[in-house]
């Protein structure tokens, strides 16, 4: 038997937006335990912000299973909060009621900032650094300083290490900002992973006395970029029958629930869709080939291939929760019908 050092994580009761938090326990295992296996457990609901402080347990119920790469038997284990009776989701629960579907296809773009002594990382003490321009994708010390890669490089590979579905990295618009890409089939999978991730690239940088920055325009109203999490998405049926009709449909009905998008699409987002900085303005929905001040960005591939492939949703901001915004993103899919669907009609 091996002693296992499991970490279970779950997301607290804050609002608008929620917080990661996570403890430890150890339990012995013959070999890296199943999700199976793992048993549920409690934690201080009246310290989260999910019960009050008489009546205060919460139940953690494991829903995904990682090798956590930064430790000796270390086991990361992603969790749902519920109720005492373990089987009532607890109502900041999102992840229980989401729709969710393997075929649908998720690519989650995370922007963050790299914050040191309340400021983002490489502005100096009082004003600003160069403006932007050759930062983003950029190299070298002036533009990116000297710890900044060192820490997206370690990130990258704790992720690919716990097998999540890292696929890559780059220097952002701002200074001290940075972005990286986590692909999932499913709604469920590929916003846990989001989640996974966002809590590694936190831990790692405790150690470095650096903080990310989850907000979407934390720089205020001034020439710097904000941070979005734009989210790339596809059906099955958008991959394999598409076709321009279904997409003009599909187009209108985001148009429709606009404001559906916008309330789980992050806080403050109206800061950052001001229609500057590559966004489209928060409260009308566009859609254009390549165009990256649009609402929806429409790849070259997808028209080149009659209609079909995926679409960037480029509104969900850096905060957003990805289990809300894939499942609103389904949701609107689901209300469109399909061809064969309008055709047995
Ligand atoms: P850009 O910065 O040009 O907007 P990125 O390369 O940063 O693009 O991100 C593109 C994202 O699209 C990646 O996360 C990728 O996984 C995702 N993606 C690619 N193909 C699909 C698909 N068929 N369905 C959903 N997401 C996809
Ligand atoms: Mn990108
Ligand atoms: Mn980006
Ligand atoms: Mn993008």
């Amino acid at each position: 038997m091996t002693k296992y050092k499991l970490e279970y994580i779950w997301l607290d009761g804050y609002v608008p937006t929620p917080s990661l938090r996570g403890k430890t326990q150890i339990k012995e295992f013959a070999e890296f335990p199943t999700l199976e296996q793992l048993p549920l457990w409690g934690f201080d609901g009246s310290s989260t912000n999910q019960a009050e402080g008489h009546s205060s347990d919460c139940v953690l119920k494991p829903v995904a299973v990682y090798p956590d790469p930064a430790r000796t038997n270390g086991v990361l284990v992603m969790c749902e909060v519920m109720m005492p009776d373990g089987v009532t989701p607890h109502v900041s629960n999102k992840r229980a009621t989401i729709l969710d579907d393997e075929g649908a296809w998720f690519g989650f773009e995370q922007e963050y900032f790299f914050y040191k002594d309340g400021r983002p990382l490489g502005f100096p003490e009082s004003g600003y650094p160069a403006p932007q321009g050759p930062y983003y994708t950029g190299v070298g010390y002036k533009n990116v300083g000297d710890v900044a890669r060192q820490i997206v490089e370690e990130h990258l590979d704790l992720c690919l290490a716990a097998g999540i579905n890292h696929e890559g990295i780059n220097a952002e618009v701002a200074k001290g900002q940075w972005e990286f890409q986590i692909f999932g089939k499913g709604s469920k999978k590929a916003a846990d992973q989001m989640w996974m991730a966002r809590y590694l690239l936190l831990r790692l940088t405790e150690k470095y006395g650096i903080d990310i920055e989850f907000h979407c325009k934390p720089l205020g109203d001034t020439d710097w970029n904000g941070s979005g999490m734009h989210c790339n998405f596809s059906t099955a049926y958008m991959r394999e029958v598409g076709g321009k009709a279904y997409f003009e449909a599909l187009m209108a009905q985001f148009d429709k629930n606009l404001m559906d998008h916008i309330a789980v699409y992050g806080p403050d987002n109206d800061k950052r869709l001001t229609g500057k900085h590559e966004t489209a303005p928060w409260n009308k929905f566009s859609y254009g080939v390549a165009d990256r001040g649009a609402s929806i960005r429409v790849p070259h591939s997808f028209v080149k291939n009659d209609y079909k492939g995926y679409l960037e949703d480029r509104r969900p901001n850096s905060q957003g929760d990805p289990y809300q915004i894939a499942s609103q993103v389904l949701k609107t899919i689901s209300e469109v019908p399909t061809a064969a669907v309008s055709a047995a009609a």
